[in-house]
Parts: C-alpha cells; structure tokens; sequence
C-alpha cells in the first residue's frame, strides 16, 4: 500500500462527438486479447468524464491518502500504485489526429475534480499521461501543466518533469 502521489489525466482516444460509456472502456481494457481487448484485469481508469460533462466512477475508491490494491487502475506502467487515473470521453480529431476535443461540459467537470481531488489530497501532483515516466503517448492530447495553470492550481500541485 503506497501513498496517493499523482493525479493523471487521460483521453479515451475516442473521435470529438462521439458518445462512449464505460462499459465500453470496461470492454477495451478487460476483454481478454483474442477478443480485441487488452486483457487488463482492471481499467485503466478511476473516473471517465462524459461529453456532456458527468462524472463516471469505474473502480471505487476512499479519500484517504493511501493507494490500496482495490483502489488501483491501471492508466500508466509504473506509477500505478501511486496514482489516481481519470479520463475525458475524446481526444481524436475527425481527421483522426490527435486533438483537445473537451467540451465546454468537460472542462467544466474536470476543473471541478482536479479542485475537489486537490482539496482532499492537499500535496497530490496533477499530471498529464504524457508526463508519466516510459510513455510516448500524447495522452490526453493537451499540455496539462499550461492548463492547470490557466485555471489557477497552485504550482505545488502542478507535475513539472
Ligand atoms: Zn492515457
């Protein structure tokens, strides 16, 4: 059991517009590989956030600062015991390039849960999975340092690497 260090910030990868639930992430993550799955044992994240800006929880947690097994998603290798995922239903343009796609909703509900997680964990680190160590992914398809300082988070708060 670790304590809760970072907050990371995903995409689904998803095309702007499109609706997608998290059963369908439950399917992308755990389905087993010859069924086109990844064949995760748990997803990769805690909460998705819908295009209309509802908050989904995919794998329950408490509010203490401590990282439990049954709290664990997995969103990126290697800090996964450390970290708290969250992810925007998006982040693929309709060409098909990666893209902010966040509406307006989303951003809304995610300033909030950045805040909210932030009030509970005071020394949390937001990152961006793109940030995470060994990753290429442009995951969540935006610099999440710029944001979080466009909404004011204060820079202890903001994963710098
Ligand atoms: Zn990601």
């Amino acid at each position: 059991m670790n304590e809760l260090e970072f907050l990371v910030g995903h995409c689904l990868y998803t095309t702007e517009g499109r609706h997608f639930t998290i059963e369908d992430v439950l399917k992308w993550h755990t389905d087993p590989k010859h069924a086109g799955g990844r064949g995760w044992r748990k997803p990769g994240y805690s909460d998705v956030i819908y295009l209309d800006g509802s908050l989904h929880n995919m794998i329950p947690f408490d509010q203490d600062n401590m990282v439990e097994s049954w709290e664990i998603s997995n969103g990126a290798r290697g800090i996964n015991r450390r970290s708290r995922h969250y992810a925007y239903v998006g982040g693929l343009g309709k060409d098909g390039n990666y893209k902010d796609t966040r509406t307006r909703a989303q951003k809304q509900s995610e300033e909030v849960y950045i805040r909210y997680m932030i009030l509970r964990h005071p020394n949390i680190k937001v990152m961006g999975h793109n940030q995470a160590p060994n990753t290429d992914k442009p995951c969540p398809c935006y610099d999440m340092p710029t944001y979080l300082r466009s909404i004011g988070i204060p820079g202890k708060n903001i994963y710098q690497h």
